[in-house]
């Protein structure tokens, strides 16, 4: 009895500590999110040529996971690249995002996240950036970046950028590079993972803590940036 008494109040105190860091997400509940693990295919993207990692293959593990969690909080999620498929333009990734939503909800997308990582040739160098075009992308690009930047400590800027992904069809988007592929202690993590596959695209991944520490703060950034577009009446003031 005492014991259960006792796995009672870790539980409890285990609860209380996770509710103090996990935000509150249920703002992601109906919301249709479209997600876009970057590059693919014939594209590998970043290249850690140590250890063999391909930045496209850590984008779509990332997405996988980030796509079960929204999911599971009511989201309807939307994939540009379900596997190892080449597309060719940012703008074919929106218009497949676009067509996605409208063909399973018959309506545009909420916002898009395109996950990428980021590649240098400097194999010690990590750090986290996140990438916007238009004004209307700020509060996204803002909120992901700040739960992101916590994964390496480092933060290079959420930037206003050509490498954006919204550019066409005034879909809200950010393009998030939450660390370095080519960092030889983030590719190394990563093999650590488990392989799994890419839906029933017969694709494989590996995934693992890191990528679950990473999927955990994108859900979080996307719950707050709903949270918050709550909190503003549309004429863009505050509510009372
Ligand atoms: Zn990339």
């Amino acid at each position: 009895m005492k014991k259960n008494i006792f796995a009672g109040v870790v539980l409890l105190l285990t609860v209380l500590i996770a509710g103090s860091v996990v935000a509150d997400t249920s703002s992601i509940d109906g919301k249709l999110i479209a997600l876009d693990a970057g590059h693919g295919g014939d594209y590998t993207g970043g290249y850690n040529i140590n250890y063999y990692v391909a930045e496209k293959d850590v984008n779509l593990s990332v997405v996988y996971s980030l796509k079960s969690k929204l999911e599971s909080a009511g989201a309807t999620v939307v994939l540009t690249r379900e596997g190892d498929e080449t597309i060719l333009s940012r703008s074919e990734r929106v218009d497949i995002a676009i067509a996605k939503c409208i063909e399973i909800a018959n309506r545009e997308c909420d916002i898009l996240v395109s996950v990428h990582h980021n590649g240098s040739l400097d194999s010690d160098h990590n750090g986290t950036l996140t990438i916007y075009n238009e004004k209307q992308d700020v509060a996204l690009a803002q909120s992901l970046h700040d739960t992101l930047v916590p994964l390496t400590g480092i933060d290079e800027g959420y930037l206003n950028g050509g490498y954006g992904i919204t550019v066409y069809d005034h879909l809200i988007s950010t393009l998030t590079e939450a660390y370095y592929i080519t960092n030889d202690e983030e590719a190394t993590t990563y093999l650590t993972g488990v392989e799994e596959e890419a839906g029933e695209t017969g694709y494989f991944y590996l995934t693992g803590e890191r990528i679950e520490e990473e999927a955990n703060a994108q859900f979080q950034g996307i719950g707050n940036y709903f949270t918050a577009m709550e909190n503003v009446a549309p004429s863009g003031k505050k509510k009372k």
